[in-house]
């Protein structure tokens, strides 16, 4: 069975609960954007997905892309697939118009991102960079860049990668060595080795734009001293540049997904930005992109959810607690818990996500100042969460649903021991999700002693009234912030051993908010939000609980006040 978009779910939350259209029309360039267009949007989107999408799941999989002599062959199928894709304008859905693109809001474009992910995520790893490096063009690129690239990228023709990880590189981009140096016409010649890049190399366009964190010769050592540049594949007078794929990776998931150890020797390319402000131009995608991969959880989770509970409605076994015959297996109580547990993540991170891409466009595009602030304090606060709880939830959660059933789920035939494997690897790019949380507590979190996230938690109280056990959870973790933020200062390293226990809180409490919402718009939502109460929400006081206890014993051994 192939995953099918459940156009309806989408629905409900983004018109019903989100109210999303009239929120939108308020924004310029969205003035015209009306239910029916998105409704319209996303059947298209869901039809597309359907039907040339999803039937490339399996053969992705199996045959995987292949490498020879430099070259990569994707999978049978996926390059008429991308074809469709930009002929049909998909790439270009949330692209301005004066670039080829469509106008549209970016929370279309997350939907239909989620959509493809669950249908066929290593696919999906092709244009799912596209939309990063147009926003980063588009804000950094030079007019000449711009006018040579934009379109291309805007609208898929060309493809694009993002090159930063190196051998001695990941998590710490300071480590980077790629080498530029500049040339008398105002190019650069790149040299370096990176892996793990994902689509380097593949036949699905006839070029490939490169985006590529590298060091001039009189860069600082550290973060401080990279700078972005664009190298193609091929350039623009039609000759082949200095950009090599070595090999792809052999890997536990993606095999859709070429994943390239790629060598730049002596490519051409050109600064993006600011020389040193290479990761500043990056940011500009940064939160869309994290954004994109939360939804990657999301995807796969309700995959797997489908094929589970589609499974479950068929095999009998046993009977159930009061049965008198033998049971579907949806009947057990241990799997009914599974199901129902993750249609509550499911929903509640959509609800999340798609509140997030709208905030994305309200940060953008609103007339009041205040506002897009408020959007811009949503984005920074609840991405990091996002990515980093749901890609669990994605890889957990399909777990469980391969346990539903049983030996079945561990062989290749039904096809969910492939989502488990592919959904792995969402909790690690696009930075790891230890570094999400150091990100929201040390970064984002601490420094204001949780001036903002409260403000976040008063801005969710004042649109509609909170329920007590959602306002004492966000009370909780108010008062967390601010007894975290006085240990930092006699115990630096407290807050990195609990990073991960205050993201998760942080999920809870925001998925709690999140059931809390669409039961009071969508009553009949009833065994999710039993099974959010019941199997979910407990565990945020075991983190709240672990939290608490090392706090106890930093402050225990805290340094008495200095006498007055
Ligand atoms: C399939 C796939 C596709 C990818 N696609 C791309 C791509 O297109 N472009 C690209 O540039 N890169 C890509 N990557 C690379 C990916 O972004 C890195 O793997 C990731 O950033 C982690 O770096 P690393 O693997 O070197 O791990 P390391 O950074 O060595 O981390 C190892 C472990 O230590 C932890 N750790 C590291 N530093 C800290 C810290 N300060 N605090 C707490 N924990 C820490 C990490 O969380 C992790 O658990 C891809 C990777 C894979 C597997």
């Amino acid at each position: 069975m192939d995953y099918q978009p459940r156009l309806d779910d989408i629905q409900q939350l983004l018109m019903g609960v989100l109210d999303a259209p009239s929120q939108l029309q308020a924004l310029p360039p969205y003035a015209e954007v009306d239910d029916a267009l998105m409704r319209q949007v996303l059947e298209e989107a869901g039809k597309f997905v359907t039907s040339e999408i999803a039937p490339l799941q399996g053969v992705g999989d199996e045959t995987g892309a292949r490498f020879e002599a430099g070259r990569v062959t994707m999978p049978p199928g996926f390059r008429a697939a991308y074809q469709a894709f930009w002929q049909g304008g998909w790439p270009a859905l949330a692209c301005a118009p004066e670039d080829g693109g469509q106008g549209l809001p970016a929370v279309l474009e997350a939907v239909l991102y989620e959509m493809l992910s669950a249908a066929n995520h290593g696919w999906t790893m092709a244009p799912g960079l596209l939309h990063g490096a147009y926003e980063c063009i588009r804000h950094h690129g030079s007019d000449a860049l711009k006018a040579r690239y934009l379109e291309k990228i805007a609208t898929g023709e060309w493809l694009a990668t993002m090159c930063l990880t190196e051998p001695q590189a990941g998590s710490d981009l300071g480590l980077v060595r790629t080498k530029a140096v500049p040339q008398t016409d105002g190019s650069y010649l790149v040299s370096g080795s990176k892996i793990f890049i994902s689509g380097g190399e593949h036949d699905l366009t006839d070029n490939i734009v490169h985006l590529v964190l590298a060091r001039l010769p009189d860069a600082a050592p550290g973060p401080k001293g990279l700078s972005l540049f664009l190298a193609p594949k091929i350039l623009p007078d039609g000759r082949r540049n200095g950009v090599f794929c070595e090999r792809i990776e052999e890997k536990m998931g993606l095999h859709g997904s070429p994943t390239c150890v790629m060598r730049f020797e002596d490519a051409t390319g050109w600064l993006v930005g600011e020389p040193h402000r290479g990761l500043n131009a990056m940011f500009v995608m940064m939160n869309a992109a994290r954004l994109h991969v939360g939804l990657q959880g999301i995807g796969l989770l309700e995959a797997a959810w489908q094929k589970a509970s589609a499974y479950a409605q068929e095999r009998r076994q046993m009977r159930a607690p009061g049965a008198t015959q033998t049971s579907l297996i949806e009947d057990h109580p241990a799997i009914q818990r599974i199901l129902t547990t993750q249609r509550a993540w499911i929903d509640g991170g959509r609800l999340l996500a798609y509140r997030t891409a709208i905030e994305l466009d309200m940060a953008k595009h609103h007339a009041d100042a205040a506002r897009r602030e408020s959007a811009q304090r949503w984005c920074s606060l609840v991405t990091p969460v996002l990515k980093a709880a749901w890609t669990a939830q994605g890889f957990h959660g399909a777990s469980a649903c391969l346990q539903v059933f049983g030996g079945h789920g561990y062989v290749r035939e039904w096809g969910i021991e492939q989502i488990v494997r592919d959904a792995r690897v969402t909790m690690i790019y696009e930075g790891t999700n230890e570094i999400q949380a150091i990100d929201l507590l040390l970064r984002k979190v601490l420094p204001d002693g949780g001036g903002a996230l409260g403000a976040l938690f008063d801005q969710l109280a004042t649109e509609d009234p909170l329920p007590l056990e959602v306002q004492q959870r966000f009370d909780a973790l108010r008062r967390l912030a601010v007894r975290l933020a006085q240990a930092a200062t006699y115990r630096a390293d407290l807050a990195y051993w609990v990073a991960d226990d205050f993201l998760q809180a942080l999920a809870l409490a925001l998925l709690g908010w999140a059931g809390a919402r669409i039961t009071s718009s969508q009553p009949h939502w009833l065994a999710p939000a039993r099974a959010l109460q019941t199997w979910v929400l407990p565990a945020f006081t075991m983190h709240l609980q672990i939290i608490e206890q090392q706090l106890a014993d930093t402050e225990t051994a805290a340094p008495a006040p200095a006498a007055a």
